[in-house]
């Protein structure tokens, strides 16, 4: 047997050794928040609490397999009836069985975020509303954080404060979208993301029977990063844990990143409330084990900035480790080039794999600079939440029909397949069949099934044909399991053939893709976790990937990571490259309308930080293009923030781009030379030359603003900046290998700035 106790310290091993009663695990990132939860659940079997009867709640689905794997080793294969997944996945299994009492069918779809829009989309045009005010994205938006608080469509209606804020008073018809988008989805018998959890509360609400069978059920509740859990979550876990009391809290309050999706670092500082002071049993986690010392370091530098946060002090054992490295590049794909050359490098120098290393970025549009900069030096990569494979459309439209095939009042999987392979059914024929379907709070299925009562014309007879193929479809889901039912729908449909047909090489990849995904549905019906093979049950598994449990499309595992930060938490490399360290991009200037904006971004940063094991390196560009305009950046505020002690900034990388070779060797030679100042000076010697447009685009900043050497600055000098226009120097403040100006700014005002980083001109 595994021996799990000896490899936790003390207030570990006390979290993980509590019996009853409410827990509540505060700590800090790194700290072994997790590997407590799982050896828990581990130390409860042990003891004899029936696995069947522990519920587990975590981000993804793969950190939920990953604690399985690991409790397995300790209690063998009776972790599999552990009851574990994300909110969404548990909820949606439970929905799966008590349908009936909130008047769905266990079959119901589960509409992904483009099904919804697409449905906005369609009632903003049939009330006659204008899309230029009713946004899609906007009313989705509203929607959703409305069900995140448990407000349902008369709720929102009757709420005078919701209605009056400013996106309220704009859109005041939302209200009323959102409650025929509500009859839309009952009616085809379909729950979107928010709906899960909405209706997992609906269904505790209203029949205390269902409630108490599960409150009893699950003896103990667990719930990883608790601090961004929102209130619709939040009120399933304590409704749950009622009976019991044995609930078991982990979260780190500095690494709440999820506020704007209606999260609430308010529920760690209710739980004690709700359970009563003196019951609650506090662990505090302190010590990481994940970074070095640097690192823990300067994360804590930074998250010190916050005023809104629960003490603790982060520290550890680990060595001191290297600095943290500054790259500077001129542009966001000299940017992409110096990160993908420094991955190269360090894959060279030490004896590391593409796995150990992660790019993270603020917003999934940075990808493509890393993509096209590590495919030029032949370094694979995964990109987590991009486009992912369930999100193409040839997938989609199998998937549509899978989904049609199951659940026959699915709206959107219906307004996908009726016209795909061409039948000649016009978009005005389906738009007039919703309408009906609308107007007769009748199905879909129910106007097609019986299409020549409803309209006349040309198309009748191609949607009779269709009602016919769908219904012998649906004959087979008793006998057949999911792979013979796909693979049926596949070839019949007439989907594969189009696709086969289509001998271009985008036509040859869609239909690689079709047949991936019926290897992916034999994988899960040969997979003896999986107690249900039907398709059905397929379909739901498939809806609830998060992001991070996207499927490899390739057998090749050693990647390096691209993801957002978001997609990071809880993960983490031993190399990490923090990009786009800009202001208004990181900060993001989307988010920034308060103090509270600007603390969240701050911890999406610790969060960002607290990944990396062994080394870190952040990146700005000086230059991005942004919405097809370029634009001069700023770096950002956190890399000022941040101590400067635990910063260097990087010498010059030679990046292995074509222009590099056409340069002549002299410059080749100044761009590689070694060390912050000489890079700086070297910079600085560069701009002062005249130089050709090519040289001055692909490696120097702007040649107006180059960074001064710090040499040459001093109290009483005037410069201009490039943002903040024309100042004078106050003083020039040395702080460890870094030195910092204040500048009274004629206009900005007074400002510190870091001078390896600031764009200034001495006039
Ligand atoms: P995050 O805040 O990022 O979610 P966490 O608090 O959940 O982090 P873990 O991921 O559980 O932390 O642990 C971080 C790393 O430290 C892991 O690699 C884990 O195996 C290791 N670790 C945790 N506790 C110990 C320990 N007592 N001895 C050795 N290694 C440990
Ligand atoms: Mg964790």
């Amino acid at each position: 047997m595994v021996d799990y106790i000896s490899g936790l310290n003390d207030p570990q091993r006390e979290a993980v050794m509590h019996g009853d009663g409410p827990l509540m695990i505060i700590a800090g990132a790194g700290s072994g928040k997790t590997r407590v939860l799982t050896y828990r659940i581990a130390h409860l079997i042990e003891n004899g609490v029936d696995p069947f009867r522990i519920l587990s709640l975590t981000f993804t689905n793969k950190a939920a397999g990953e604690m399985r794997h690991r409790i397995e080793k300790v209690v063998g294969t009776e972790a599999r009836n552990i009851w574990m997944g994300t909110f969404h996945s548990v909820f949606a299994k439970i929905l799966r069985i008590e349908a009936k009492a909130i008047g769905y069918t266990s079959n119901f779809s589960i509409y992904d975020t483009d099904d919804s829009k697409s449905l906005l989309r369609s009632i903003i045009k049939e009330m006659a509303l204008d899309d230029k005010v009713y946004r899609v994205n906007s009313v989705f938006g509203r929607i959703s954080g409305a069900k995140n608080r448990l407000i349902g469509p008369d709720d929102y209606i009757n709420n005078a404060v919701i209605q009056a804020d400013d996106e309220g008073a704009r859109m005041p018809h939302i209200g009323r979208i959102y409650k025929q988008y509500a009859i839309r989805c009952f009616a085809a018998n379909a729950m979107d993301f928010d709906d899960l959890l909405f209706n997992t509360n609906v269904l505790f609400r209203d029949h205390l029977d269902i409630l108490n069978k599960y409150q009893h059920k699950f003896q103990h509740v667990m719930v990883d990063e608790f601090q961004d859990t929102n209130v619709s979550q939040y009120l399933i876990t304590r409704k749950l844990a009622a009976v019991h009391q044995n609930i078991c809290i982990v979260g780190d309050d500095a690494q709440s990143i999820y506020a704007f999706r209606g999260a609430n670092i308010e529920n760690i500082l209710n739980f004690q409330r709700d359970y009563g002071k003196e019951n609650v049993k506090i662990v505090k986690l302190e010590q990481n084990y994940r970074s070095t010392k640097t690192i823990v370091q300067a994360a804590n530098s930074i998250i010190s900035r916050n005023k809104n946060q629960l003490e603790k002090h982060v520290f550890t054992d680990n060595e001191e480790g290297s600095l943290i490295e500054i790259i500077k590049a001129s542009s966001d794909n000299e940017e992409g080039r110096l990160v993908a050359s420094s991955i190269f490098e360090a894959k060279m120098n030490g004896s590391l794999t593409n796995n150990d290393f992660a790019i993270l970025y603020r917003t999934n549009a940075q990808s493509r600079a890393f993509e096209e900069a590590l495919r030029k030096v032949s370094i694979k990569y995964r990109i987590i939440g991009g486009l992912s494979f369930y999100q193409r459309k040839e997938i989609k439209d199998l998937i549509g029909y899978l989904r049609f095939t199951v659940n026959q009042q699915d709206e959107e999987a219906f307004k996908r397949i009726i016209n795909l392979p061409k039948r000649g059914i016009g978009d005005t024929t389906v738009a007039k069949i919703s309408v009906i379907a609308a107007e007769k709070e009748d199905s879909i299925w129910e106007i097609v099934a019986d299409i020549g009562k409803h309209i006349a014309g040309r198309s009748t007879f191609a949607i009779e044909s269709f009602a016919t193929l769908i219904k012998s479809f649906k004959l087979l889901l008793d006998q057949k399991d999911a792979f013979e039912v796909a693979s049926h729908i596949a070839k019949t449909s007439g989907l594969l053939k189009e696709l086969y047909d289509d001998k271009t090489v985008e036509g040859l990849a869609r239909y690689e893709n079709v047949q991936e995904l019926l290897n992916a549905i034999k994988e899960f019906v040969d997979n003896p976790d999986n107690e249900d093979k039907s398709l059905s049950a397929f379909l739901q598994s498939v809806s609830l990937l998060t992001t991070a449990d996207e499927k490899e499309d390739d057998g090749d595992n050693d990647k390096v990571t691209l993801m957002t930060i978001h997609a990071a938490k809880g993960l983490e490399f031993k190399n990490v490259h923090i990009v786009g360290l800009e202001e208004d991009l990181f900060p993001s200037q989307m988010m920034l309308e308060s103090r509270n904006d600007l603390e969240e971004e701050r911890r999406l940063f610790y969060v960002a930080v607290t990944r990396a094991e062994k080394r870190l390196t952040m990146s700005y560009a000086e230059t991005r293009y942004h919405y097809g305009r370029l634009k001069m950046c700023e770096p950002s505020r956190f890399l000022l923030e941040m101590d400067q002690q635990y910063l260097k900034v990087s010498k010059q990388r030679s990046a292995p781009s074509r222009l590099d070779f056409d340069r002549p060797e002299r410059d080749k030679s100044e761009s590689t030379s070694t060390g912050s100042m000489s890079f700086v000076r070297s910079l600085a010697q560069k701009t002062a030359r005249s130089q050709t447009p090519q040289s001055a685009a692909s490696h120097t900043p702007s040649p107006d603003f180059a960074p001064t050497s710090t040499a040459d600055l001093a109290a009483g000098q005037r410069v201009e900046h490039a943002k903040f226009g024309f100042g004078m120097v106050k003083n020039v403040d040395v702080n460890g290998t870094e030195r910092k100006a204040t500048i009274q700014f004629e206009t900005a005002g007074e400002k510190v700035l870091l001078l390896s980083f600031a764009k200034l001109r001495v006039v």
